[in-house]
């Protein structure tokens, strides 16, 4: 199915609606577009509604083989419609779904070669650890000895060599996350979709599970499909990560790509901290633009498309931001505006002082501690920054 080609005009939902007669044994008059090669998961204009709630709205992603790919966004954005719909659980309203290299809009979950992992993880209270794992593989049939065999490998790979027989009610958080994901392992799928697994989890255990999942991935051949709405875990884990706002796909690329040059201010705002100010475009080059301010002139660095005349915010990091007093300023730096320190916060890693520039915008920076002279609110000041850490915003 995925070898042939169907013709560029043809509307998704038609194409949609052409496969579904097909999969029903019909005669395929259209065939849908060709998947990419190299993807596991592909999504091509994908959307979803629930009567008038459209939660998914015309989403195109893909997935890499092996790569551990994150949806990131606030409650309610559609990354769980999106993880079900990759699962089998919801079907797209409009669009195709691709595993693998097929569609598979109308395969059902139990023929897909995927694995869901909830929050709330539904293993089996009454049964040991041993016989929650082994559910599926006996449902499917497998003999005695390839079942235990290959329950004691997924036990050992998720650290739980041992733990066989132990009861579920008798397990840590930590350890029935990883008897979860055993169990979802041993059945060897291609994708593993994981929906929140460490909401549930204090701080100290779901940092330390973050790891153990990263670790435990380097170690299976499997594509990661990561749903959270925390921006710490998703830099921590993913490979890449599309962040998602109100149905739709507003970024993707590495956490140093969407960290580092977000496209707009809800990417800038959501990953992390942010100094935005407003601006409009006077010169554009290929390496560096020039934002008029309202304290003067701010040097950027076009990571989009931008041309002089527009109106833009710019963002700044605030550990991009240093501070200086003003007659030890580093000349080197592009970005120089005058402030005047308002509060210093000691915050452990770091110093935080929040500035105010001549025009009354309010900037933050976050310093390590070190051994230039300290600042106190009142004082006079210098905030700087390199061009490179300064991105134009486009919405
Ligand atoms: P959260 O982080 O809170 O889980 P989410 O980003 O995963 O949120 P979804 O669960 O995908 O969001 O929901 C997206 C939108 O679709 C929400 O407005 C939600 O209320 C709605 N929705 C999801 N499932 C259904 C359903 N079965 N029926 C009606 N509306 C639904």
């Amino acid at each position: 199915m995925a070898g042939a080609v169907g013709p560029a005009s043809e509307s998704q939902h038609a194409v949609s609606e052409i496969v579904v007669k097909e999969s029903e044994g019909g005669p395929a008059m259209v065939r849908p577009p060709v998947a990419s090669p190299d993807a596991a998961v592909e999504l091509r204009e994908v959307s979803k509604a629930f009567g008038k709630i459209h939660a998914v709205k015309g989403v195109s992603l893909q997935i890499g083989q092996n790569e551990f790919f994150s949806l990131l966004g606030p409650s309610g954005c559609g990354k769980t419609t999106i993880l079900r719909m990759i699962g089998g659980f919801e079907q797209p309203t409009k669009g195709l779904v691709y595993l693998n290299g097929r569609v598979v809009n109308h395969v059902p979950p139990y023929r897909r070669d995927t694995n869901l992992i909830f929050q709330h993880l539904a293993l089996f209270s009454h049964l040991d650890v041993f016989d929650n794992i082994a559910f599926g593989l006996r449902m499917k049939g497998l003999d005695g000895r390839a079942v235990r065999q290959k329950v004691l490998a997924a036990l050992e790979l998720v650290d739980l060599a041992g733990f066989e027989s132990r009861r579920i009610t008798q397990l840590s958080g930590g350890q029935k996350q990883r008897v979860a994901i055993a169990r979802a392992l041993v059945n060897e799928p291609s994708v593993l979709l994981l929906d929140e697994p460490l909401g549930a989890l204090d701080l100290r255990l779901r940092m330390q599970m973050q790891e153990e999942l990263k670790e435990i991935r380097h170690r299976v051949g499997t594509t990661f499909i990561y749903v959270t709405h925390d921006q710490t875990e998703a830099l921590t884990m993913s490979d890449r990560i599309a962040v998602m706002r109100d149905g739709l796909v507003v970024q993707v690329g590495t956490g140093r790509e969407v960290y580092g040059a977000p496209r707009t201010r809800f990417v800038a705002t959501f990953l992390g901290d942010s100094n935005l100010l407003e601006a409009r475009v006077t010169a554009a080059g290929s390496g560096a633009v020039i934002v008029e301010g309202a304290d003067g002139q701010i040097q950027a660095t076009p990571h989009t498309d931008v041309r002089p005349g527009g109106d833009f915010f710019v963002s700044v990091r605030p550990e991009h931001v240093q501070v200086w007093h003003p007659d030890e300023v580093d000349p080197g730096i592009e970005n120089r505006l005058e402030v005047r320190v308002r509060e210093v916060t000691f915050k452990g890693a770091f110093t935080e002082y929040r500035l105010v520039t001549r025009s009354g915008q309010a900037l933050i920076a976050h310093l390590p501690a070190g051994p230039r002279r300290a600042l106190v609110p009142g004082d006079a000041a210098v905030a700087a920054w390199r061009r490179d850490d300064c991105v134009v915003l486009t919405g």
